[in-house]
């Protein structure tokens, strides 16, 4: 099991007291705190295990008050944060006359259905009844406020530390439960994990899905088996020799392997030179569907506007980091190649590394076909399906679309694992 980090924000309007509230879970000065306006420049993250809730990111976030232009690039981030967080955490003084921007964060995470507590910072010393008097201020001037669990207390108190820690634990449900990488491992069988090991590959180290895959499996008992694959040889005059080494290997097994987790871009060869009895499916799609919590059926139902994409219509192809390219690049290259050969005048483009809110076209694109994802965490890739899903562009993955380009018979088997029957 991958464990999930729960992703926790701090919001609120500039000089609330967040980087303060940071500190009070860190237990250190890692924010810098002063009483100049907007010392949170930009996000500030960090790692911390909470006893009875796990590894848990802590998002500092900048004052979503500040003017200017540089402010209105800080609350875009602050608001592309939130959209990631799993408990929003909202500061406020007591004494503010002004709700305008914690009724933004309250309305913008009750339209993303996050979980909020509203934490109120008290600043030297306030007689209970004007605490009292003020929040019952506040809450007639918001009265959303009033849905939301409440503590209060002076952030720079380090002494209430475990006091807010209570208070987390007992009223915040955690989301993100520990998934299953693979949920179709049995014990004691045979996996084969295909590894062409381009020039891309580094060397020393499997990429990222390529060594969770084999960690996952032999964690849970079972046997995986690498082979490399020779891509060039299994698509050149002499690919009869590759795929007889490929059988001769796979006929060594006493056993026949459970399933065959391959590289995308090999499953042009690895779906027909494999035996019907051994299932296929490829490390984009078990990542695809780890990281998106198992939404897997989502990016199966992006491939179904492939059938009337036209001439003009416009596929957003996007990586969720920037890495080096070979010539034979599967996001520049291969991808774009099966377009431009299946789909004529399709216009392509790339996103790689960059965060959607940062396009402001996103609307217009036909199909967004997205990479693995293995280096964003789960909550920002779902933060992408949620803004795809509010502009109405369908998403899907290059596991999904090589093995689509392949064929109807090719895409049921690589979706078999996954108990996902495709219907086109
Ligand atoms: S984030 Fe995407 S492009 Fe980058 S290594 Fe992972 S799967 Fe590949």
């Amino acid at each position: 099991m991958n464990v999930q980090k729960e992703n926790i924000g701090i919001f609120g309007k500039v000089n609330s007291g967040k980087s303060s509230l940071m500190n009070l879970f860190l237990q250190q000065e890692a924010s810098i705190v002063d009483s100049t306006p907007g010392t949170t420049a930009d996000t500030k993250v960090s790692l911390i295990e909470i006893h009875g809730l796990g590894p848990v990111r802590l998002f500092d976030t900048a004052g979503v008050d500040e003017g200017g232009e540089l402010g209105e690039k800080k609350r875009e981030k602050v608001f592309s944060n939130l959209k990631e967080c799993d408990l929003v955490l909202l500061v406020i003084n007591p004494e503010t006359d002004d709700l305008s921007q914690e009724s933004e964060i309250i309305a913008r995470s009750r339209e993303l259905n996050k979980e909020l507590f509203v934490v109120y910072n008290v600043f030297g010393e306030m007689d209970s009844t004007v605490l009292a008097e003020n929040i019952k201020r506040l809450e007639g001037d918001l009265s959303l406020l009033r849905f939301y669990k409440s503590i209060h207390l002076s952030v720079i108190d380090a002494e209430r530390r475990a006091e807010l820690l209570d208070f987390i634990l007992s009223t915040y449900v955690p989301k993100s439960k520990p998934r299953s990488l693979l949920p179709f491992i049995e014990k004691g069988e045979y996996y084969v994990l295909i590894i062409p090991m381009d020039a891309e590959t580094p060397a020393g180290r499997y990429l990222r899905p390529q060594s969770m895959v084999e960690e996952h499996i032999t964690r849970n008992w079972g046997h995986p088996v690498s082979f490399r694959m020779d891509l060039s040889a299994g698509r050149g005059p002499d690919f009869q020799k590759e795929k007889e080494r490929y059988l001769s290997f796979l006929s060594e097994f006493k056993r026949k392997p459970k399933m065959i987790i391959t590289d995308s871009q090999a499953i042009d060869l690895v779906a027909p030179w494999t035996p019907d009895e051994v299932g296929v499916t490829t490390f984009s799609i078990v990542m695809i569907n780890h990281m998106s919590g198992g939404r897997l059926s989502t990016f199966v139902d992006g491939l179904k506007v492939l059938s009337s994409l036209r001439s003009g219509d416009k596929v957003l192809i996007v990586e969720a980091c920037n890495h080096s390219r070979i010539e034979e690049d599967i996001g520049t290259v291969q991808i774009p190649n099966y377009i431009e050969e299946k789909f004529p005048g399709v216009v392509i483009e790339h996103n790689f590394g960059r965060e959607f809110q940062d396009n402001d076209h996103l609307a217009d694109y036909s199909l967004i076909i997205h990479c693995g994802g293995c280096m964003i965490s789960s909550q920002k890739l779902m933060a992408r399906l949620r803004d795809l899903s509010n502009v109405d562009v369908p998403v899907t993955n290059y596991g999904l679309f090589l093995s689509y380009i392949q064929g109807s018979e090719v895409l049921k088997k690589v979706l078999l694992p996954w108990k996902i029957k495709c219907l086109f």
